[in-house]
């Protein structure tokens, strides 16, 4: 059974607004026509008119729903002129997620003149401090390497005018939380700063009341992007029978792309051992591998020549891929917010369908699943195939 072909940007085209409502420059809004983006998204909507004001936003939003622009373009926009040293910093959990940012960026900025740099972790130090020394106004990179490079004294924080978090709760997950605290002290106080969550732990609370002021929140629900885009399923199933299930899964269901998630690297790289051999176009990808061979991943997934990437949350995340069809959770993520972020991947605004999501489910684990059904509001259906006996029956268990 395939999805409906949606056939656009369904998302999009919800929103009656048009960018220039929103206040941003005829200029812009031109340019961003010319690129493809005719309509604001909803958190584009809600987002971009208070962050133009010149506020403080703390905005709840996942990947997919075209929130790198929401914040990237009152940035671009007040920041007009170009300075010595950088104007704008955006902080990302991950070295992938701060190069979409940039490419993101980029797209929408090609009318102005701002330099933007990428700073991160596993790539040549001495590239990006020469790339700082010709001048940049958006730094856009991962906190350690932020960190570094400020210590160096190569990146100066004392001209920062708008701060950006992006993924504030991935990044505290992570356990970056003393170093944004490190780089946000080092910044002028009279900053405007931004923050993008796609929940709102109380983590992410304690560090807005520290840092932001006064911030005006947008909340866009996480279901109304997922629970529209993606069809979801559930599988019960032995662990020793995860493979098989897999395997019959990809069989029947022939996805364009598709992530497989694991929990840990070592499964992943184990899951990979087991396929690399059997089938072609087959990947892996976590925070263990060099960041060449990350890279080169990544650039032949985007190319669609990779065709199943097994991978852990850290580097899942904040992937978009136009041609991603399906997301098999192979593990129930042990986080239920990582499920939203996951299934995220597929069903992205930048593809022309929607996915399919397949999270395997284990005895002992319908209270994980039961969390993720009231994170998504929706039960999620079971999926059987045929001839597969994957599970020694179990009844659900609701909360
Ligand atoms: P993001 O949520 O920032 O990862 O964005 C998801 C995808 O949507 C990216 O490929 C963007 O280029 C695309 N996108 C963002 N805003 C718009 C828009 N207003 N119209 C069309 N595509 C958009």
């Amino acid at each position: 059974m395939r999805l409906p072909f949606l056939g656009g940007n369904t998302l999009f085209e919800s929103t009656k607004v048009t960018f220039a409502d929103l206040g941003l420059s005829p200029e812009t809004v031109e340019h961003l026509k010319s690129v493809g983006y005719e309509h604001p998204s909803p958190i584009q909507r809600d987002f971009i008119p208070p962050a133009l004001k010149g506020v403080d936003c703390l905005g709840q939003s996942q990947t997919g729903t075209g929130k790198t622009a929401a914040f990237m373009m009152p940035v671009l926009e007040l920041l007009k002129e170009q300075q010595e040293e950088p104007q704008a910093l955006v902080l990302c959990p991950t070295r992938e997620l701060s190069e979409q940012v940039a490419v993101e960026a980029q797209k929408i900025s090609r009318f102005s003149k701002l330099e933007i740099a990428v700073v991160v972790g596993g790539r040549p130090l001495k590239a990006q401090m020469q790339k700082i020394e010709r001048g940049v106004d958006v730094v856009v990179g991962t906190p350690g390497r932020v960190i570094d490079l400020f210590k160096r004294k190569s990146l100066s924080l004392k001209n920062i005018r708008l701060a950006v978090l992006d993924e504030a709760d991935r990044m505290l997950d992570i356990g970056f939380r003393p170093d944004m605290e490190f780089i946000l002290k080092q910044c002028p106080k009279e900053r405007q700063t931004l923050l993008l969550s796609a929940t709102l732990p109380s983590e992410v609370e304690r560090l807005a009341n520290r840092f932001m002021k006064d911030p005006v929140r947008i909340d866009i629900e996480p279901q109304n992007v997922t629970a529209d885009r993606v069809e979801q399923f559930y599988c019960t199933v032995d662990e020793n029978r995860k493979l098989q299930l897999l395997i019959k899964l990809l069989v029947q269901e022939k996805p364009k792309q598709a992530i497989v998630f694991c929990r840990t690297k070592r499964k992943a790289d184990q899951l990979y051992n087991k396929f690399q051999t059997r089938l072609d176009g087959v990947e892996t990808l976590h925070g263990d591998l060099p960041q060449s061979k990350r890279d080169r991943v990544m650039k032949q997934f985007r190319a669609g020549k990779v065709r199943m990437l097994i991978a852990t949350d850290i580097v899942g995340r904040g992937i978009d891929v136009g041609g991603i069809s399906h997301i098999i959770n192979y593990d129930i993520p042990e986080h239920s917010d990582d499920y939203v972020h996951r299934i995220g991947r597929a069903g992205r605004l930048s593809s022309e369908f929607s996915g399919r999501a397949f999270t395997f489910v284990t005895q002992g684990q319908g209270n994980e699943l039961t969390k993720i059904e009231l994170l998504v509001n929706k039960l999620i259906p079971e999926y059987k195939l045929d001839g597969l006996e994957t599970h020694t029956p179990r009844e659900r268990r609701y909360i």
